[in-house]
């Protein structure tokens, strides 16, 4: 009986995470969606209501919540990319506080560090292996030997990582 017990006690839970940040921030909109993503044009953060069904799905939701309440818009590099997200982790730490969640650090560390990984093989150089400085967001140019590169604006396919090109 347990088993058929238990769902219901964690969607309850997570039902009540969702209900409580829609109070707290009236000004934003909630979608239900299949993945979690902030889009700052619309202000709106879409969640996955499955995930939302396990704690990982609730710091997801914070995550989101972080790039929202920090007005995160586009990025204009992949550096900028990663600070963003870092800064987002700190607001959801923050976040968690207020709602008796923990989440956990190593976690939050192998999310950035899917990050770091990926800008490690977008700015090292193919020619030298240096590491090298984004000249503009598609293209990188090595100052050591000059080799110079482009790089795909496709983002790492996390489903707490996008953000939304801001439309004015
Ligand atoms: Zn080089
Ligand atoms: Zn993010």
């Amino acid at each position: 009986m347990d088993a058929m017990i238990m769902p219901d006690n964690v969607i309850h839970k997570a039902a009540t995470l969702l209900r409580r940040l829609e109070e707290d921030y009236p000004r934003l909109r909630f979608v239900a969606s299949n993945r979690f993503s902030w889009h700052a044009g619309k202000q709106l953060i879409s969640y996955s209501e499955t995930a939302l069904h396990n704690t990982r799905g609730e710091w997801a939701l914070l995550h989101e919540l972080g790039h929202a309440l920090l007005g995160h818009t586009d990025y204009t590099s992949d550096m900028e990319l990663l600070r963003i997200e870092i800064a987002a982790w700190d607001k959801a730490r923050e976040l968690s506080n207020n709602y008796r969640l923990r989440i956990n650090e190593e976690y939050i560390q192998d999310s950035l560090d899917s990050y770091r990984d990926w800008l490690h093989v977008r700015s090292t150089c193919p020619t030298c292996h240096e590491h090298c400085l984004q000249t503009t967001r598609s293209s990188y140019r090595c100052s050591n030997c000059g080799t110079g590169w482009q790089v795909t604006q496709s983002r790492l396919c996390r489903p707490y990582r996008k953000t939304q090109k801001k439309s004015l």
